[in-house]
């Protein structure tokens, strides 16, 4: 059965109303599973106006308070996360295990939250000058939204709404409309343990809902992860109205192999960081540097057979897969016409999995793994996120040339290295304008405590960072000098006061 998807406000499932919709595949099928309403922008002003009458009384609640929702709501992901990830792959395609990592990333920063009174304290000077104090408060900005991709339907969500909504903000989260299903059950789970209405209000739509947030007076920050070109257009015209706006972009990650690697392990890492998830992921890393020939035909012969045998399916196939399809057919056309553009400009394509095809599954998204070898930095192969299975092998003559590639590229949000060598890896961290720096760790993702944000076209904006940088993204400061006239002259002796 078809079913019909719409919103969430002030509490309630509401199906749009404005009579634009777009089908949900199942992209390993191709099979219709659901119809989302294309919310309109007056249906957006309704759920604005709706949190802001109850973002108020929810700031009113003492911090503890608030962080108990949280506490809850972890307790709710862990009980329903078999539901979660089931209904996060058959609308996404990424296995089981994916969905289920997707959806523990995401709790890990709701139970970060918890530390929210902590988080939110203040500072304090004591006699900042004769009777005068001085101490600080952060406060939420009232109505803030977050606009969030496909690729990790539960995760990006949860990095943007449980910092705001911990904070005493009321929240509009308009997820990708090629997997609502997922943020919809979230937002539940939140009214589940406690939240009140209205305070996390899920709005599905494409571009005419995003500029309506663009554009209303009440919102007052805006996060946003996604490609780059949306972000570049997001940050332009929420700036020029007024907002706060944090940008997540595209990637092109890299990973430097050097010549005194442990080529098992880095041929090994790379086909998990490569291919895993089919390459949906903005910290896959989708370039190989070798430095010097030798490495490179050695890291070939060993990633070749690997990538030959990687199981490919639907999430139905359980333990069985180790990626599945693509999240529509136009992503599959646009991946297969990168491959198909890397043969025409040049590059080896030493294994080739443009023709895969799962008999029984014949409508489903599927691509089979790609590997090139000898791309350069011209080829469209390189210079595009590819967001697909698709490795590029590149050949350096030495550690010099090898990290000029990452350094010069546009994208800065992964890189790693893989070397015995304590010189080089110091060298690495310390030189490398790249966000998130892997040493022998293939996808260098930190968690809730750290922060996660790419640099260069990868992450811009108002502070940079999810996570804990999240918590002074969605609130300000206010400062308050207050003069205390004591009576007690300056060098006077202290007197403890008694009790009677
Ligand atoms: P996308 O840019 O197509 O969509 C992201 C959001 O923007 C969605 O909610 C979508 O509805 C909205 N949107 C799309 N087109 C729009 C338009 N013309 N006007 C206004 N809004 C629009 O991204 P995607 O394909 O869903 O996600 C994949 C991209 O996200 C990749 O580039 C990936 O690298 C990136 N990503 C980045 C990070 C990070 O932390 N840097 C994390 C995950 C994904």
């Amino acid at each position: 059965m078809v079913e019909e998807l719409g919103n969430l406000i002030a509490g309630k499932r509401l199906n749009s109303q404005s009579g634009r919709y777009l089908d949900i595949s199942n992209p390993a099928t191709g099979q219709v599973i659901g119809k989302l309403g294309m919310s309109s922008a007056s249906e957006l002003s309704d759920a604005i106006a709706n949190a802001k009458t109850a973002q108020p009384a929810w700031a009113a609640i003492n911090p503890q308070r608030r962080a108990r929702v949280m506490m809850n709501f972890v307790q709710l992901l862990n009980r329903d996360m078999d539901k979660l990830a089931k209904a996060l792959s058959r609308e996404h395609g990424k296995t089981i295990p994916d969905a289920r990592g997707d959806i523990i990333r995401g709790l890990e920063v709701a139970e970060f939250c918890i530390g929210a009174p902590h988080l939110l304290k203040g500072e304090f000077s004591e006699g900042a000058g004769t009777d005068i104090d001085i101490h600080s408060l952060r406060q939420p900005l009232g109505v803030v939204a977050g606009i969030t991709p496909f690729n990790f339907p539960a995760m990006i969500p949860m990095w943007k709404f449980c910092p705001a909504i911990v904070s005493g903000n009321a929240f509009i989260l308009k997820p990708s409309e090629r997997a609502p299903s997922v943020p919809l059950m979230l937002g539940e789970l939140m009214l589940e343990a406690g939240l009140p209405e209205g305070i996390l209000n899920v709005v599905n739509g494409d571009k005419e809902v995003v500029d309506a947030i663009l554009d209303h007076e009440d919102i007052m920050a805006i996060g946003f992860v996604g490609s780059t070109p949306i972000a570049e257009y997001i940050y332009a015209r929420g700036c020029t109205n007024g907002k706060r706006v944090q940008c997540f972009g595209s990637a092109k990650n890299h990973m430097i192999i050097m010549p005194d690697a442990d080529l098992d392990q880095a041929a090994d890492a790379l086909v998990g960081a490569g291919y895993g998830a089919a390459g949906e992921r903005c910290m896959a890393i989708s370039v190989a540097v070798a430095v010097g020939d030798d490495t490179a035909d050695a890291l070939i012969e060993k990633l070749a057979p690997r990538v030959k045998g990687l199981k490919i399916g639907p999430y139905t196939a359980g333990n069985e897969v180790d990626f599945g399809p693509l999240i529509t057919k136009e992503a599959r056309q646009r991946v297969l016409d990168l491959v198909n553009s890397g043969v025409k400009q040049g590059a080896d394509l030493v294994v080739d999995g443009r023709d895969f095809s799962l008999p029984d599954y014949a409508q489903g998204n599927f691509i089979g793994g790609c590997l090139f070898d000898n791309v350069n930095t011209e080829m469209d192969i390189y210079r595009e996120e590819i967001f697909g299975p698709v490795l590029n092998i590149m050949r350096a003559k030495d550690y010099h040339e090898a990290i000029a590639i990452p350094m010069n590229n546009q994208y800065g949000n992964g890189v790693s290295i893989y070397t015995r060598d304590g010189d080089t890896a110091r060298d690495f961290t310390s030189r490398i304008n790249v966000g998130m720096v892997g040493v022998n760790v293939p996808i260098p993702v930190p968690l809730a405590y750290y922060t996660f944000g790419g640099w260069k076209k990868s992450g811009f904006g108002d502070l940079n960072q999810h996570g804990p940088h999240a918590f002074l993204f969605y609130t300000r400061t206010k400062t308050v000098t207050s003069r205390w006239p004591s009576g007690i002259k300056e060098g006077a002796e202290f007197v403890i006061p008694t009790m009677n």
